[in-house]
C-alpha cells in the first residue's frame, strides 16, 4: 500500500502559512455552524489561529455544534488491560520491552472474568480491551477467548454489552476473525504521522514498521470491520503537522471505503516509568493548544466521536466536555488485573484522573449532562456508513438521548445512592423537553424509565 501521507505538502504549508484574519476566520466559522463540517483546507486555516480571543471563538462554535448534534450526554467506558508484555520499544510507553522495572503479566481467562466482574460491579457496560504486543503467534486466539470470556460474564447487576479493542496492527485475515468475535470499534493510534519521528520513537519490534502500522485501518476495513478508531499521541511532534496528517488519513479512508473513522482519540503524553520522552515530551501540547485541537476536530468532523481518557485530569476533562468530547473513560486502571488488586506500580502511564466511576458520574450530572452507557447503535447495526448517514442533526439526539436516559436510569437504580438518584432523576426531567421534542416520544421515554425502575433492563432504540 502506498503511503498516503503527503509529508511535503504539510511541511510546505506550515512553513509559509499565516493565520487567517478576522474576516476569513468568521467566514469559516459561519460555515461550521451549518453542521456539515469543513473542508480540510478550511480546518488547516483554523490550525494557525493563536490568540486567546480567536481560540475562544473556535471553542464557542465547537460547543454550539456539540450541543446541537449530541445534546447533553456523555458516553462512559473503562479500559481493560489484559497484558503488559510487549515486544516493541516505543520509547514513551511503560510497557516497552526494555523496561525492567515493571512486573509482566498476561491475564488468564479466570482473571479476565474477575476483572469483568469488578467492572460490572462498578456499573460499567462498555469496555475497551487493551494489550501490549507480546502475546505471540496465538495473540489473536487469546484475544478472541478474552472477548468471549468478557461477554459471557453475567452478574445480577448486568453484563458488558460492547467491547472495543485496542491491540496491535494485524493482517486482514485476523481482523476478519475479530469481527466474527463481535468486536465493537477497532482502535489503533498512529501515535505520530511524522515518519522520521515515528522511526525514532519506535526503535524495534513489529510496530517499528511505519507503513505497516499506517495501513492497519485499511486492512481492518477491508476485513469488514465497520467502526475504526484512530488517534495521535500528542507531544511527539508538532501538533499542527499531526492534525493535518490525521485529516489526510480520514480523507484516505473516506475516499477508499466511503466512510471515515468512527472515533478519534486524543491522548497527550503522560509520565511513564523510566521514559524520558514521556516525562519531557519533545513537543508538549499546552492546555490552550489542546483546547484548540479538540475544537477544530469537533468543527471539522462533527459526526465523528472524540474520545478522552483518564490520562487527563478532572479539570481538563470538564472543559473538554464543552468542546465536543463524546466519550470518556472513568474509574480506569492501566495495569493488567488493576480492577481486582490494590498495587498499581505496573501501570502503562500515570493517570491524571483517579476518581471512581461514581465520582465522575456525579461530576457529569453536576455539569447537566446525562452519563450514558448506551450500546444501542452497534447492537441494531447502526455502524460504519449507516451510522454516519443517520447522524444528521437531531437524529443522534433522537436515538442517543433516550438510550442515554435508559442506561443512566439503570445506573441510578442499581448503583447510585439516594442523593445521586434525586439529582439524576431531576436532570432527566429537566433535559428531556429540549432533547426529545415530540410529546408522544417524551411520554414513551418516561414510560420506559418507569419500566426500568420496576426491574426491566436493556431497553434501547
Ligand atoms: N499496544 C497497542 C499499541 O501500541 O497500539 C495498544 C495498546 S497501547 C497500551 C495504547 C496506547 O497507549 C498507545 O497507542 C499509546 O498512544 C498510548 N500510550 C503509550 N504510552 C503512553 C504515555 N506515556 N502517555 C499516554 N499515552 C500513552
Ligand atoms: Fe507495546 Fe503498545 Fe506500549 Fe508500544 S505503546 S510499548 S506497542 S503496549
Amino acid at each position: 500500500m502506498k503511503n498516503f501521507i503527503d509529508d511535503k505538502k504539510i511541511e510546505e504549508y506550515l512553513k509559509n502559512a499565516v493565520a487567517p484574519d478576522e474576516k476569513e476566520l468568521d467566514k469559516i466559522l459561519k460555515k461550521a455552524r451549518k453542521l456539515k463540517g469543513l473542508s480540510f483546507e478550511e480546518a488547516e486555516r483554523l490550525l494557525l489561529v493563536e490568540s486567546k480571543e480567536d481560540i475562544d471563538k473556535l471553542a464557542e462554535v465547537a460547543n454550539f455544534i456539540k450541543e446541537t448534534i449530541y445534546g447533553k450526554r456523555l458516553v462512559l467506558f473503562a479500559p481493560l488491560y489484559v497484558s503488559n508484555i510487549c515486544n516493541n520499544e516505543c520509547l514513551y510507553c511503560g510497557f516497552r520491552k526494555s523496561n525492567k522495572s515493571i512486573h509482566r503479566n498476561t491475564l488468564t481467562m479466570e482473571q479476565i472474568a474477575e476483572e469483568t466482574e469488578a467492572l460490572i460491579e462498578q456499573g460499567h457496560k462498555r469496555v475497551l480491551l487493551v494489550s501490549g504486543e507480546g502475546l505471540g503467534r496465538n495473540g489473536v486466539d487469546y484475544t478472541i477467548d478474552a472477548l468471549k470470556t468478557i461477554y459471557a460474564v453475567q452478574k445480577p447487576k448486568g453484563n458488558i454489552r460492547r467491547i472495543n479493542v485496542n491491540i496491535a496492527a494485524l493482517e486482514v485475515e485476523d481482523y476478519k476473525r475479530l469481527k466474527e468475535a463481535n468486536i465493537g470499534t477497532y482502535q489503533l493510534f498512529q501515535e505520530t504521522y511524522h515518519e522520521e519521528t515515528y522511526r525514532k520513537m519506535h526503535q524495534s519490534g513489529p510496530k517499528s514498521d511505519y507503513d505497516y502500522h499506517l495501513g492497519a485501518m485499511d486492512r481492518a476495513m477491508e476485513a469488514g470491520i465497520d467502526d475504526v478508531g484512530i488517534g495521535i499521541l500528542f507531544g511527539l511532534t508538532d501538533y499542527k503537522y499531526e492534525i493535518m496528517a490525521l485529516l489526510q488519513h480520514i480523507k484516505h479512508l473516506e475516499d477508499k471505503f466511503g466512510v471515515g473513522p468512527h472515533t478519534i482519540s486524543v491522548p497527550r503524553l503522560e509520565p511513564a516509568t523510566g521514559s524520558d520522552v514521556a516525562s519531557n515530551p519533545p513537543h508538549p501540547v499546552t492546555d490552550s493548544d489542546f483546547r484548540k485541537i479538540i475544537a477544530i476536530l469537533r468543527i471539522t468532523v462533527p459526526y465523528t466521536g472524540i474520545i478522552l481518557s483518564t490520562r487527563e485530569n478532572a479539570k481538563t476533562r470538564r472543559e473538554a466536555l464543552h468542546l465536543g468530547i463524546s466519550q470518556i473513560s472513568a474509574g480506569s486502571k492501566s495495569d493488567p488485573g488493576g480492577y481486582s488488586k490494590k498495587d498499581h506500580s505496573d501501570a502503562q502511564f500515570s493517570l491524571g484522573d483517579h476518581r471512581s466511576l461514581h465520582e465522575v458520574i456525579e461530576d457529569i450530572v453536576d455539569m447537566d449532562h446525562i452519563p450514558s452507557f448506551c450500546t444501542g447503535c452497534y447492537r441494531l447495526g447502526r455502524v460504519g456508513k449507516d451510522f454516519m448517514d443517520l447522524a444528521k442533526p437531531g437524529l443522534i439526539k433522537a436515538h442517543c438521548y433516550p438510550n442515554a436516559v435508559f442506561t443512566f436510569t439503570e445506573y441510578l437504580e442499581d448503583f447510585a445512592n439516594d442523593t445521586l438518584k434525586k439529582k439524576g432523576y431531576a436532570l432527566i426531567e429537566r433535559t428531556l423537553p429540549e432533547n426529545v421534542l415530540s410529546a408522544k416520544k417524551r411520554k414513551e421515554v418516561l414510560e420506559n424509565v418507569e419500566k426500568i425502575k420496576k426491574g426491566k433492563r436493556d431497553i434501547y432504540y
